[in-house]
């Protein structure tokens, strides 16, 4: 019902209101602290709608049941939790990012635990509601949409703090999921920014069908920022062509490298962007040793299937000549007889 979502929307946008000002408060000082020593000042915290949850069990849970909002209600929101004892406050003593519609709307939120001896996990997310289902949301496409649709790019993050850092730093299309991969309806929101004809009304992707633009994918240089570059590989092979990865070879997130490096730093790292298919089979060939024969043989048997899922017939002949070069083996076509026996 149409009148249901408004109040659910409603709820957030009164909770956001209520978070904002929490931050400004003696008890927010934990939170502040975080933003500076992460390089936020008080500007970025604003545009970005940062906010604290307050410890306690209920200190938002009053605010709305005061403004008129109903038990039911709130817990349809997400934002209070049911316990054996009644209702709670579900983010206590944290950070909290809203997370919009492209619209503008809020429709959830993420929270980021603040001290060490709080149990809980370090990241909490709205759970799924009407209104929030994190396999659609993106944390940031609010603010990226006009310069996505403009630069036909996106650039993937993993983190919101990794969202301000690149925004700061000048790359005005990032977005990042929210506690998930990036999947298929994620890319149809991207295609819809686009503009690619084909995008229209939540049509499924086809295979080789373009999003119209550059998808980027900027993760963590930890291992398990790798994993997740990796796993995009295997979600969507219809976007993959114009599908890149950016890796930082310190194993720092943007936000990390903001701070340590400067903005120049970040928007180096965009720019050293390599296509996904590269940055796999190249993932693929770190695993081996390459000066030995046997390493090289093993190398190219891992390889192989990789370049064999390439769908694009021009594609794959070219990436049989880049890995004959990476495995700097002279015999072209021992690499292509391995490709087409895989
Ligand atoms: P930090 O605030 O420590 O710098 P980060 O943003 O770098 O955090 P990572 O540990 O690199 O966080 O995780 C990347 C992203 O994955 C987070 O921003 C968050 O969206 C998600 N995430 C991490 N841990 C959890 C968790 N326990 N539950 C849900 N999502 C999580
Ligand atoms: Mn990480
Ligand atoms: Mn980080
Ligand atoms: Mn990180």
């Amino acid at each position: 019902e149409p009148g249901r979502r408004r109040r659910l929307l409603d709820a957030h946008g009164v909770a956001e209101e209520f978070y904002r000002e929490q931050l400004l408060t003696p008890q927010a000082a934990v939170a502040r602290t975080f933003l500076a020593e992460r390089g936020f000042d008080r500007q970025a915290a604003e545009d970005f709608g940062v906010g604290f949850a307050p410890q306690g069990w209920d200190g938002l849970l009053r605010h709305l049941r005061g403004r008129g909002f109903t038990e039911a209600e709130l817990t349809a929101s997400g934002l209070v939790s049911q316990g054996q004892r009644g209702v709670y406050d579900r983010f206590r003593g944290r950070l909290v990012w809203p997370i919009r519609e492209v619209t503008g709307e809020t429709v959830g939120f993420g929270a980021r635990r603040l001290l060490e001896e709080d149990s809980g996990p370090k990241y909490l997310n709205t759970p799924e509601t009407p209104l929030y289902r994190k396999s659609h949301v993106l944390y940031g496409i609010d603010l990226a949409k006009r310069e996505i649709s403009r630069a036909k790019q996106v650039v993937v993050v993993e983190g919101y703090t990794d969202v301000m850092a690149m925004h700061l730093s000048g790359i005005r299309t990032a977005v990042a999921t929210c506690g998930t991969a990036f999947g298929a309806d994620h890319a149809r929101i991207v295609r819809r920014l686009v503009g690619d004809a084909g995008g229209a009304g939540g049509v499924q992707l086809a295979a080789g069908t373009s999003v119209g633009g550059e998808i980027v994918f900027t993760f963590d240089g930890d291992a398990a920022g790798q994993k997740a570059a990796l796993r995009a590989f295997g979600e969507d092979q219809s976007f993959s062509a114009q599908t890149f990865v950016a890796v930082e070879p310190s194993g720092m997130d943007p936000c990390e490298l903001r701070q340590a490096r400067g903005a120049d730093a970040v928007q180096a790292l965009v720019a050293s962007r390599q296509p996904l298919f590269a940055f796999v089979i190249r993932s693929t060939l770190d695993a081996h040793d390459l000066r030995t024969a046997e390493g090289r043989v093993a190398a190219l048997r891992a390889a192989a299937p990789v370049v064999a899922g390439i769908r694009d017939t021009a594609l794959r002949p070219e990436y049989e000549r880049l890995l004959a070069g990476w495995l700097g083996m002279d015999d072209q076509a021992a690499v292509r007889r391995a490709v087409a026996g895989a």
